[in-house]
């Protein structure tokens, strides 16, 4: 079976140019096809022989994403839905930089991207496990989001501001829709050609859209280990997406091996752990997660990384009224923190449709955060981008699959 050129690292594919007896530089062309134009289709690779292009295609996919459906206009949150080749649905959502959140201050765009197809875990608010798990996403399919996002940016029409939606947004034509100062990601064979071997674009000149990453979209990122990894070593590498390490954030429900296994890897990610609970009472009734592993193992775990990889790390706290929101969470909570290390992100709760949970008053969220803050934890109250818009993981997956079961049926 083939896989997609997109799950191999450049080493990998070294090793088939060199079986092929082929010089590095036309790695090199392959590479900045792939990364820097972003091509998908062989064809377009102009500067590659014939030859070379009929034996790539023999061997490996080159399969985009088919935007299915889009939310949001250009310049806000903006969500992307995804038809993969099996027709299941992702999500990815770009999101204008916002420095108090992840990573450093950012003036570009951080993507959130998914790594499930559902996901297994079943955490009682969250729209991404209602219906369950499907599959795990193969490298490419996580590389390729941030690929395609990318390539649906580059070719709007500078300045355009409309707001797109299915399907003619996707569908429209593009033939003068290339942004100035981008290389023709969409039209490589009218304009010229691409960066000489081993040539990246530098600022100024760059194409990236996407500078942070995180790894928050649907699914339970490390329950999908090996694939994340080996698409994080693609999107970081130079000669790949060159997003850095400290760029990327893996947000995870608590998987205690996995945990541990990141910490001894050589890529210094940023890690996020969405604790919503203080307590094992509290997370238990939320997280079936917590009863596989307690807080007493999944902090061991945190301090573990914590303490192998030297900076610190985030924990994910919603706020759902009723449920988590009491100031007498605040002083369990400003204790894990302490002990990590770890600054707090409060997240006021998104309403999923078909679900009974509510985020807190305003006054509330305020009170939760000020109680924080006067036990000394550095804390963010997150002002949530694109609440209007489903932004919280699966909700767009899941109101257009119910959409497509029950046609006319609007939840
Ligand atoms: N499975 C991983 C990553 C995906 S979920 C994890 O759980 O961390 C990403 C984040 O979105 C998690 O912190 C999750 O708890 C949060 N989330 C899920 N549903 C939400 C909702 N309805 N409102 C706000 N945040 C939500
Ligand atoms: Fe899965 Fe994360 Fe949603 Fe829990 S919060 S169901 S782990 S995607």
């Amino acid at each position: 079976m083939l896989v997609d050129v997109r799950t191999q690292t450049r080493e990998e594919l070294a090793l088939q140019f060199e079986a092929w007896g082929l010089p590095t530089y036309r790695l090199d062309q392959l590479l900045s096809w792939l990364y820097i134009h972003r091509v998908v289709a062989w064809d377009e690779m102009k500067n590659l022989p014939r030859d070379l292009r009929e034996k790539l295609q023999a061997t490996y996919h080159l399969r985009p994403l088919q935007l299915a459906r889009l939310q949001g206009a250009r310049d806000t949150t903006q969500k992307f839905l995804w038809k993969l080749h099996d027709n299941s649905l992702v999500e990815s959502v770009l999101i204008p930089a916002n420095p108090a959140l992840y990573g450093e201050a950012s003036d570009r765009h951080t993507l959130c991207v998914s790594t499930q197809v559902g996901c297994a875990y079943g955490c009682k608010f969250c729209a991404s496990g209602l219906d369950g798990w499907k599959r795990n996403l193969h490298p490419d399919e996580i590389v390729e989001q941030v690929l395609a996002v990318e390539r649906w940016h580059a070719r709007q029409p500078a300045g355009a501001t409309e707001d797109p939606t299915l399907p003619g947004a996707a569908a429209r034509p593009r033939a003068a829709a290339r942004s100035p100062g981008l290389p023709a990601a969409s039209a490589p064979a009218t304009s010229g050609p691409p960066p000489s071997p081993g040539e990246r674009p530098t600022a100024g000149t760059d194409t990236r859209r996407v500078n942070n990453l995180v790894i928050m979209g649907m699914g339970e990122p490390l329950a999908n280990y090996a694939n994340l990894l080996q698409a994080l070593r693609i999107l970081n590498a130079p000669w790949g997406g060159g997003i850095g390490a400290r760029k990327i954030t893996i947000s995870t429900s608590g998987l205690v091996p996995q945990i541990r296994k990141l910490a001894e890897e050589p890529l210094q990610f940023r890690l996020a752990l969405s604790l919503h609970g203080a307590t094992d009472e509290t997370r238990n009734k939320i997280m079936p997660v917590n009863r596989k592993y307690p807080l007493y193992d999944l902090i061991g775990a945190c301090e573990y990384y914590v303490q192998r990889k030297g900076h610190m790390i985030t924990l994910e706290y919603i706020l759902i009224s009723g449920v988590n929101d009491a100031v007498r969470e605040v002083h369990p909570l400003a204790a894990l923190a302490r002990r990590l290390h770890a600054k707090i992100n409060l997240i006021p709760y998104n309403r999923v449709e078909g679900l009974a949970w509510d985020r807190p008053t305003e006054a509330t969220q305020e009170a939760f955060r000020a109680a924080l803050e006067a036990e000394q934890v550095p804390v963010t109250l997150r002002r949530e981008k694109g609440h209007d818009i489903d932004a919280a993981c699966g909700q767009l997956r899941l109101k257009t699959e119910r959409e497509l079961a029950f046609p006319g049926h609007r939840c």
